[in-house]
Protein backbone atom coordinates (compact mmCIF):
# COMPACT_ATOMS: atom_id res chain seq x y z
CA UNK A 1 0.00 0.00 0.00
CA UNK A 2 2.69 2.44 0.63
CA UNK A 3 4.55 1.46 -1.95
CA UNK A 4 1.64 2.09 -3.81
CA UNK A 5 1.01 5.85 -2.51
CA UNK A 6 4.51 6.28 -3.03
CA UNK A 7 4.04 5.83 -7.16
CA UNK A 8 1.45 7.41 -7.35
CA UNK A 9 2.47 10.45 -5.80
CA UNK A 10 5.86 9.79 -8.31
CA UNK A 11 3.53 9.97 -11.36
CA UNK A 12 2.05 13.13 -10.55
CA UNK A 13 5.51 14.48 -9.71
CA UNK A 14 6.59 13.24 -12.98
CA UNK A 15 3.50 14.67 -14.80
CA UNK A 16 3.97 18.34 -12.95
CA UNK A 17 7.73 18.34 -14.43
CA UNK A 18 6.47 17.17 -17.70
CA UNK A 19 4.01 20.11 -18.11
CA UNK A 20 6.63 22.33 -16.39
CA UNK A 21 8.88 21.50 -19.18
CA UNK A 22 6.14 21.64 -21.92
CA UNK A 23 5.36 25.15 -20.78
CA UNK A 24 8.76 26.44 -20.72
CA UNK A 25 9.49 24.92 -24.29
CA UNK A 26 6.29 26.78 -25.76
CA UNK A 27 6.95 29.79 -23.69
CA UNK A 28 10.21 30.16 -25.25
CA UNK A 29 9.20 29.22 -28.78
CA UNK A 30 8.47 32.47 -30.26
CA UNK A 31 12.37 33.47 -30.27
CA UNK A 32 12.82 30.28 -31.74
CA UNK A 33 14.01 31.87 -34.99
CA UNK A 34 15.70 34.93 -33.94
CA UNK A 35 18.62 35.52 -35.69
CA UNK A 36 20.79 38.53 -35.59
CA UNK A 37 22.46 39.32 -38.54
CA UNK A 38 26.21 39.74 -37.86
CA UNK A 39 29.14 42.15 -39.36
CA UNK A 40 32.11 43.21 -37.52
CA UNK A 41 33.37 46.78 -37.12
CA UNK A 42 36.08 48.45 -39.35
CA UNK A 43 38.87 50.44 -38.40
CA UNK A 44 37.22 54.10 -37.11
CA UNK A 45 33.60 53.26 -37.85
CA UNK A 46 30.98 51.16 -36.75
CA UNK A 47 28.92 48.98 -39.20
CA UNK A 48 25.42 49.72 -39.08
CA UNK A 49 22.37 47.31 -40.19
CA UNK A 50 19.43 49.31 -41.94
CA UNK A 51 16.51 48.85 -44.07
CA UNK A 52 15.38 51.98 -45.10
CA UNK A 53 12.42 50.98 -47.34
CA UNK A 54 9.58 49.32 -45.46
CA UNK A 55 5.66 49.85 -46.10
CA UNK A 56 2.91 49.25 -43.93
CA UNK A 57 -1.01 49.82 -43.91
CA UNK A 58 -0.56 53.36 -44.06
CA UNK A 59 0.20 53.01 -47.75
CA UNK A 60 -0.19 49.28 -49.73
CA UNK A 61 2.01 47.55 -46.94
CA UNK A 62 -0.05 44.30 -45.22
CA UNK A 63 0.82 45.28 -41.34
CA UNK A 64 0.75 47.39 -38.62
CA UNK A 65 4.02 49.42 -38.34
CA UNK A 66 4.78 47.89 -35.03
CA UNK A 67 5.39 44.49 -36.60
CA UNK A 68 8.14 46.34 -38.56
CA UNK A 69 10.32 47.08 -34.88
CA UNK A 70 9.39 43.81 -33.89
CA UNK A 71 10.94 42.34 -37.04
CA UNK A 72 14.11 44.64 -37.16
CA UNK A 73 14.64 43.56 -33.37
CA UNK A 74 14.49 40.05 -34.14
CA UNK A 75 16.88 40.14 -36.97
CA UNK A 76 19.65 42.86 -34.71
CA UNK A 77 18.61 45.69 -37.22
CA UNK A 78 20.32 49.22 -35.95
CA UNK A 79 17.80 51.21 -37.52
CA UNK A 80 14.75 51.38 -40.33
CA UNK A 81 12.59 53.93 -41.83
CA UNK A 82 8.91 53.67 -41.95
CA UNK A 83 8.53 54.87 -45.98
CA UNK A 84 4.76 54.43 -46.94
CA UNK A 85 3.76 55.96 -49.93
CA UNK A 86 2.64 59.54 -50.02
CA UNK A 87 0.51 59.64 -53.45
CA UNK A 88 -1.24 55.63 -52.62
CA UNK A 89 -2.96 54.64 -49.91
CA UNK A 90 -5.19 51.87 -50.51
CA UNK A 91 -6.30 51.38 -47.09
CA UNK A 92 -7.34 54.54 -46.92
CA UNK A 93 -11.27 53.64 -46.82
CA UNK A 94 -10.69 51.87 -43.54
CA UNK A 95 -7.58 53.41 -42.06
CA UNK A 96 -8.29 57.33 -42.85
CA UNK A 97 -5.68 58.35 -41.48
CA UNK A 98 -4.64 62.16 -42.92
CA UNK A 99 -1.07 62.39 -41.19
CA UNK A 100 1.58 61.12 -43.05
CA UNK A 101 4.04 60.72 -40.30
CA UNK A 102 1.50 58.19 -38.43
CA UNK A 103 3.33 55.19 -39.50
CA UNK A 104 6.53 56.67 -38.43
CA UNK A 105 4.79 57.85 -35.07
CA UNK A 106 4.00 54.03 -33.87
CA UNK A 107 6.88 52.39 -34.79
CA UNK A 108 8.82 55.00 -32.62
CA UNK A 109 6.93 54.09 -30.02
CA UNK A 110 7.02 50.90 -29.92
CA UNK A 111 11.03 50.94 -30.48
CA UNK A 112 11.27 53.16 -27.12
CA UNK A 113 14.02 51.66 -24.48
CA UNK A 114 14.86 49.74 -27.62
CA UNK A 115 18.29 49.25 -29.40
CA UNK A 116 16.90 50.45 -32.41
CA UNK A 117 16.72 53.77 -34.39
CA UNK A 118 13.24 54.74 -35.81
CA UNK A 119 14.04 57.02 -38.97
CA UNK A 120 10.92 59.44 -40.51
CA UNK A 121 10.47 58.72 -44.04
CA UNK A 122 8.26 58.72 -47.47
CA UNK A 123 8.14 57.56 -50.92
CA UNK A 124 7.92 59.97 -53.63
CA UNK A 125 5.43 57.97 -56.32
CA UNK A 126 5.21 58.69 -59.06
CA UNK A 127 3.58 56.47 -61.45
CA UNK A 128 5.97 56.88 -64.43
CA UNK A 129 9.73 56.84 -64.83
CA UNK A 130 11.06 59.45 -64.63
CA UNK A 131 11.62 60.04 -61.74
CA UNK A 132 9.73 57.11 -60.83
CA UNK A 133 9.82 56.64 -57.08
CA UNK A 134 12.25 58.11 -54.42
CA UNK A 135 12.26 57.86 -50.61
CA UNK A 136 12.59 60.58 -48.60
CA UNK A 137 14.33 59.67 -45.40
CA UNK A 138 15.20 61.70 -42.05
CA UNK A 139 12.20 63.99 -42.34
CA UNK A 140 10.63 66.01 -40.13
CA UNK A 141 7.28 66.43 -41.16
CA UNK A 142 6.55 63.93 -44.00
CA UNK A 143 2.83 66.18 -44.56
CA UNK A 144 5.52 68.73 -46.17
CA UNK A 145 6.22 66.70 -48.93
CA UNK A 146 2.23 66.48 -50.21
CA UNK A 147 2.37 67.62 -53.60
CA UNK A 148 1.65 66.51 -57.23
CA UNK A 149 5.28 67.80 -58.55
CA UNK A 150 8.26 65.83 -58.08
CA UNK A 151 11.07 68.79 -58.21
CA UNK A 152 8.50 70.35 -55.75
CA UNK A 153 8.92 66.84 -53.63
CA UNK A 154 12.66 66.86 -53.61
CA UNK A 155 12.82 70.53 -52.96
CA UNK A 156 10.47 70.23 -49.99
CA UNK A 157 12.47 67.27 -48.51
CA UNK A 158 16.03 68.97 -49.05
CA UNK A 159 14.22 72.39 -47.16
CA UNK A 160 13.48 69.25 -44.33
CA UNK A 161 17.90 68.17 -44.33
CA UNK A 162 16.63 64.94 -45.93
CA UNK A 163 18.32 61.92 -47.37
CA UNK A 164 17.01 60.69 -50.74
CA UNK A 165 17.68 58.01 -52.72
CA UNK A 166 16.18 56.35 -56.13
CA UNK A 167 14.58 53.40 -56.08
CA UNK A 168 14.03 50.10 -57.61
CA UNK A 169 15.70 52.19 -60.56
CA UNK A 170 15.51 48.90 -62.85
CA UNK A 171 12.02 48.01 -62.05
CA UNK A 172 10.16 46.23 -65.47
CA UNK A 173 7.13 48.08 -64.42
CA UNK A 174 8.75 51.55 -64.90
CA UNK A 175 11.61 50.67 -67.08
CA UNK A 176 10.50 47.93 -69.98
CA UNK A 177 14.04 46.49 -70.51
CA UNK A 178 15.30 46.17 -66.38
CA UNK A 179 18.13 48.33 -67.21
CA UNK A 180 18.72 51.37 -64.91
CA UNK A 181 19.16 54.59 -66.83
CA UNK A 182 20.44 57.99 -65.80
CA UNK A 183 17.78 60.43 -67.28
CA UNK A 184 18.13 64.16 -67.75
CA UNK A 185 15.23 64.37 -64.61
CA UNK A 186 17.57 62.31 -62.79
CA UNK A 187 20.71 64.15 -63.22
CA UNK A 188 19.36 67.28 -62.40
CA UNK A 189 18.18 66.41 -59.14
CA UNK A 190 21.37 65.13 -58.39
CA UNK A 191 23.12 68.71 -59.79
CA UNK A 192 20.81 70.20 -57.72
CA UNK A 193 21.52 68.24 -54.22
CA UNK A 194 17.91 67.03 -54.07
CA UNK A 195 19.38 63.26 -54.87
CA UNK A 196 21.72 61.71 -52.91
CA UNK A 197 22.04 57.30 -53.01
CA UNK A 198 20.28 54.68 -55.42
CA UNK A 199 19.00 51.65 -54.75
CA UNK A 200 21.61 48.58 -56.44
CA UNK A 201 19.73 46.03 -54.70
CA UNK A 202 15.95 46.08 -53.57
CA UNK A 203 13.82 43.07 -52.78
CA UNK A 204 15.10 40.40 -55.16
CA UNK A 205 16.54 41.91 -57.42
CA UNK A 206 20.19 43.58 -57.98
CA UNK A 207 21.28 46.22 -60.68
CA UNK A 208 24.50 45.98 -62.23
CA UNK A 209 23.91 49.00 -63.59
CA UNK A 210 22.28 50.84 -61.18
CA UNK A 211 25.73 49.97 -59.17
CA UNK A 212 27.13 51.75 -62.22
CA UNK A 213 25.14 54.87 -62.09
CA UNK A 214 26.39 55.23 -58.32
CA UNK A 215 29.96 55.00 -58.99
CA UNK A 216 30.01 57.59 -61.66
CA UNK A 217 27.62 60.00 -59.88
CA UNK A 218 28.91 59.80 -56.22
CA UNK A 219 25.85 58.46 -55.02
CA UNK A 220 25.20 56.57 -51.90
CA UNK A 221 25.05 52.71 -52.52
CA UNK A 222 21.43 51.39 -50.49
CA UNK A 223 20.30 47.98 -50.26
CA UNK A 224 16.34 47.48 -48.87
CA UNK A 225 13.61 45.17 -48.62
CA UNK A 226 10.82 47.80 -49.94
CA UNK A 227 8.69 44.78 -48.12
CA UNK A 228 5.07 44.97 -48.21
CA UNK A 229 4.20 41.35 -46.34
CA UNK A 230 5.86 39.62 -43.77
CA UNK A 231 10.31 39.33 -43.73
CA UNK A 232 10.07 36.09 -42.87
CA UNK A 233 8.07 34.91 -45.32
CA UNK A 234 9.62 36.71 -48.26
CA UNK A 235 13.35 35.68 -47.09
CA UNK A 236 13.93 33.24 -44.85
CA UNK A 237 11.72 30.42 -46.28
CA UNK A 238 14.91 29.00 -47.38
CA UNK A 239 17.42 28.50 -44.56
CA UNK A 240 19.49 30.95 -44.47
CA UNK A 241 18.18 33.47 -46.58
CA UNK A 242 18.42 37.91 -45.69
CA UNK A 243 16.29 40.74 -46.30
CA UNK A 244 18.48 43.04 -48.41
CA UNK A 245 20.39 45.78 -46.20
CA UNK A 246 22.52 48.51 -46.16
CA UNK A 247 25.40 48.66 -43.94
CA UNK A 248 26.21 51.70 -42.80
CA UNK A 249 30.19 52.98 -41.43
CA UNK A 250 29.26 55.71 -38.99
CA UNK A 251 31.34 57.38 -36.63
CA UNK A 252 28.60 56.44 -33.93
CA UNK A 253 25.26 54.47 -33.54
CA UNK A 254 23.53 57.60 -33.49
CA UNK A 255 20.71 59.03 -36.08
CA UNK A 256 23.21 61.91 -37.12
CA UNK A 257 25.89 59.96 -37.31
CA UNK A 258 23.64 57.44 -39.50
CA UNK A 259 22.79 60.29 -41.85
CA UNK A 260 26.56 62.00 -42.35
CA UNK A 261 27.52 58.55 -43.32
CA UNK A 262 24.77 58.38 -45.81
CA UNK A 263 25.32 61.26 -46.81
CA UNK A 264 29.46 61.06 -47.55
CA UNK A 265 28.89 57.46 -49.19
CA UNK A 266 29.84 55.50 -46.27
CA UNK A 267 27.64 52.13 -46.89
CA UNK A 268 27.50 48.62 -48.39
CA UNK A 269 25.05 46.78 -49.42
CA UNK A 270 24.15 42.87 -48.54
CA UNK A 271 22.26 41.33 -50.49
CA UNK A 272 21.86 37.76 -51.25
CA UNK A 273 25.01 36.41 -49.64
CA UNK A 274 26.71 38.85 -50.93
CA UNK A 275 28.57 42.27 -50.47
CA UNK A 276 28.55 44.84 -52.93
CA UNK A 277 30.26 47.88 -51.99
CA UNK A 278 33.57 50.28 -52.33
CA UNK A 279 36.67 48.45 -52.06
CA UNK A 280 37.94 51.27 -49.42
CA UNK A 281 35.18 49.90 -46.79
CA UNK A 282 34.82 46.49 -48.22
CA UNK A 283 38.49 45.14 -47.76
CA UNK A 284 38.62 45.84 -44.19
CA UNK A 285 34.87 44.89 -43.44
CA UNK A 286 36.32 41.68 -45.13
CA UNK A 287 39.63 41.51 -43.51
CA UNK A 288 37.56 42.28 -40.29
CA UNK A 289 35.04 39.34 -40.76
CA UNK A 290 37.80 36.39 -41.41
CA UNK A 291 39.98 36.57 -38.08
CA UNK A 292 43.20 34.43 -37.85
CA UNK A 293 42.75 32.39 -34.94
CA UNK A 294 45.58 29.95 -34.85
CA UNK A 295 48.92 29.43 -37.11
CA UNK A 296 50.39 25.73 -36.79
CA UNK A 297 53.44 23.86 -38.63
CA UNK A 298 52.68 21.21 -40.31
CA UNK A 299 55.39 19.05 -41.21
CA UNK A 300 54.83 16.85 -44.11
CA UNK A 301 58.13 14.70 -45.09
CA UNK A 302 60.79 14.17 -43.93
CA UNK A 303 62.63 16.03 -46.27
CA UNK A 304 63.95 20.20 -45.25
CA UNK A 305 61.91 22.10 -47.24
CA UNK A 306 58.46 20.40 -47.26
CA UNK A 307 56.48 22.54 -44.59
CA UNK A 308 52.30 22.84 -44.71
CA UNK A 309 51.70 25.97 -41.97
CA UNK A 310 48.12 25.81 -40.85
CA UNK A 311 46.08 28.91 -40.59
CA UNK A 312 42.31 28.34 -38.59
CA UNK A 313 40.47 31.41 -39.63
CA UNK A 314 36.96 32.35 -38.02
CA UNK A 315 34.15 34.16 -39.98
CA UNK A 316 32.67 36.47 -37.71
CA UNK A 317 30.13 37.79 -40.05
CA UNK A 318 26.95 36.12 -41.79
CA UNK A 319 28.36 36.11 -44.90
CA UNK A 320 29.76 32.68 -46.41
CA UNK A 321 32.54 34.03 -47.92
CA UNK A 322 33.56 32.25 -51.47
CA UNK A 323 37.40 32.50 -51.72
CA UNK A 324 39.96 32.23 -54.66
CA UNK A 325 43.36 31.54 -53.63
CA UNK A 326 45.45 33.71 -55.63
CA UNK A 327 48.43 33.86 -53.13
CA UNK A 328 51.73 32.45 -54.08
CA UNK A 329 50.99 29.30 -52.42
CA UNK A 330 49.24 26.58 -53.30
CA UNK A 331 47.04 25.04 -50.91
CA UNK A 332 47.42 21.55 -49.63
CA UNK A 333 43.53 21.17 -47.92
CA UNK A 334 41.57 22.94 -50.61
CA UNK A 335 40.89 23.86 -54.41
CA UNK A 336 41.62 27.21 -55.08
CA UNK A 337 38.42 28.15 -54.94
CA UNK A 338 36.63 26.97 -51.84
CA UNK A 339 33.78 28.80 -48.87
CA UNK A 340 34.37 29.60 -45.65
CA UNK A 341 31.00 29.54 -43.91
CA UNK A 342 29.15 32.25 -41.58
CA UNK A 343 29.86 32.29 -37.77
CA UNK A 344 32.62 29.07 -38.12
CA UNK A 345 35.85 28.24 -38.10
CA UNK A 346 37.81 26.60 -40.58
CA UNK A 347 41.56 25.68 -40.67
CA UNK A 348 43.08 25.67 -44.28
CA UNK A 349 46.59 24.40 -44.99
CA UNK A 350 49.25 25.85 -47.30
CA UNK A 351 52.22 24.85 -48.44
CA UNK A 352 54.83 26.92 -47.93
CA UNK A 353 57.45 24.76 -48.08
CA UNK A 354 60.00 26.62 -46.18
CA UNK A 355 59.53 27.48 -42.71
CA UNK A 356 58.38 30.90 -42.88
CA UNK A 357 58.01 33.23 -39.46
CA UNK A 358 55.64 35.65 -41.83
CA UNK A 359 53.54 35.16 -44.86
CA UNK A 360 50.82 36.68 -47.00
CA UNK A 361 48.06 35.09 -47.92
CA UNK A 362 45.78 36.32 -51.05
CA UNK A 363 42.58 36.03 -51.81
CA UNK A 364 39.64 37.05 -54.51
CA UNK A 365 36.45 37.27 -52.51
CA UNK A 366 34.29 36.22 -55.27
CA UNK A 367 31.01 37.14 -53.56
CA UNK A 368 32.39 40.71 -52.61
CA UNK A 369 32.11 43.30 -55.52
CA UNK A 370 33.40 46.63 -55.60
CA UNK A 371 32.51 47.48 -58.91
CA UNK A 372 29.97 45.71 -61.67
CA UNK A 373 32.29 42.22 -62.19
CA UNK A 374 34.58 43.49 -60.15
CA UNK A 375 36.12 41.60 -56.95
CA UNK A 376 37.60 42.28 -53.90
CA UNK A 377 40.97 41.37 -53.44
CA UNK A 378 42.13 40.81 -49.77
CA UNK A 379 45.81 40.04 -48.24
CA UNK A 380 46.39 38.68 -45.28
CA UNK A 381 49.42 38.98 -43.15
CA UNK A 382 50.16 35.41 -41.12
CA UNK A 383 52.73 35.43 -38.71
CA UNK A 384 53.95 32.55 -36.84
ZN1 LIG B 1 8.33 51.04 -51.83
Amino acid sequence: MKNKINTRKLITVLLTLNSVIITETTAQAPHSHKHDIEFPNIPGFKTLKGDFHQHTVFSDGQVWPTIRVEEALREGLDAISITDHLEYQPHKRDIPHPDRNRGYQIAKKKAKGKDLIVINGAEITKKVMPPGHLNAIFLKDANKLLNDDALSQCRAAKKQDAFVFWNHPSWVRQRKDGVATLTPMHRQLIDEGLLHGIEIASESEYSEEAFQIAIDNNLTLIGSSDIHHLIAWKYHEKEGGHRPITLIFAKEKTSEAMKEALLNQRTAVYFNNTLIGNSEYLVPLVKQSLRVTKTEIVKAHGTKNSFVQAVTFKNESDVDYILENTSKFSLQSHTPIFTIKANSTMKINVKTLELLNTFDLKFTVLNALVAPKKYAEITIKIIR
